[in-house]
């Protein structure tokens, strides 16, 4: 017998910003009114902006406009995404209930996709949170968490030890991200056998794995998931790695498995329309396609 799941989780929404951030640009009353109906689903944090520069990611131009533009929910955290302390400044400008700060475990990557080393990374995440002095939380995003492009596997004490480093830096959390979509059952067990299971995961659909790896996080006793609204997004960094996990995949999971997420499906799902009509394509999402079983099942 395995261990109860837990009985509730909390899931952060990326779609606004990770999910949008692959996206042709999508005007600032657009993504405003896809957080509020995300809100309105019962969603209680989301990522509703990148501080980050309008020539190097257009689509994420305006944030500080989104923000202005949101009508704010008490019991709502409003959060953003922030490369460096420029970006810091202008999200706490901006109002932001917490900031993630994404630093790679893979060295390849992180050259590749900002440029520093792992190390300079995890500096540049210390100054953020030095600058912020403790006004808001700061999740330390570990990419690459599961796996490279340019390395292959990276060992889950060498991740696990980089988190610790963030930690120790000034982030309050950590979330591990599986941006390559290289997670497997087995190695998100490994990792939180290092770790424990007081951390997020950020899990993609790349290889059809994302659910099967939150249900091994749940049975390790994880009540953090990043999921995105359709299943938008994804790096653009990382060749073929386009999919973050669908919230409206995972929430219909945990309905079943009656895990609390305190998000409603039906109004979920209509968020997802919503979504899928300002970006102009179908989404991942299986369940949007689908429809959930709770429309079938005979009460
Ligand atoms: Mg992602």
């Amino acid at each position: 017998m395995s261990a109860p799941l837990p009985a509730a989780v909390r899931i952060r929404e990326v779609g606004p910003r990770d999910g949008l951030q692959a996206e042709a640009p999508i005007a600032v009353a657009d993504r405003a009114k896809l957080i509020e109906v995300l809100v309105d689903a019962g969603v209680r944090e989301i990522e509703a902006a990148a501080f980050v520069s309008p020539k190097a990611v257009p689509s994420m131009a305006g944030a500080g406009d989104v923000l202005a533009l949101i009508q704010r929910r008490p019991g709502v955290s409003y959060l953003a995404l922030v490369p460096n302390r420029r970006g810091a400044e202008l999200a706490l400008a901006a109002g932001v209930d917490g900031l993630s700060v994404t630093v790679s475990a893979s060295e390849g990557y992180s050259q590749k996709n900002v440029r520093m080393s792992v190390s300079e990374s995890a500096q540049e995440a210390g100054a953020i949170a030095i600058l912020v002095g403790g006004r808001v939380p700061i999740d330390a995003v570990v990419s690459c968490a599961f796996g490279s492009p340019y390395e292959g596997d990276i060992a889950a004490r060498k991740v696990a030890s980089l988190g610790q480093r963030l930690l120790d830096g000034g982030a309050t959390s950590v979330t591990y991200a599986d941006t390559t979509g290289m997670a497997t059952p087995r190695r998100i067990a490994e990792l939180l056998e290092v770790t424990g299971p007081q951390v997020g995961l950020h899990l993609h659909e790349t290889r059809g794995t994302a659910l099967v790896n939150a249900y091994a996080a749940l049975q390790a006793g994880v009540t953090r998931f990043d999921t995105s609204i359709g299943g938008l997004g994804g790096s653009p960094f990382a060749a073929g790695s386009a999919g973050n996990l669908a919230t409206e995949d995972l929430v219909h999971l945990l309905d079943d498995l009656e895990v609390r997420t305190g998000i409603d499906l039906e109004r979920l799902l209509a968020a997802g329309r919503l979504a899928t009509g300002l970006v102009g394509h179908d989404m991942p999402s299986r369940v949007a396609a689908a429809g959930p079983r709770s429309r079938l099942a005979i009460s």
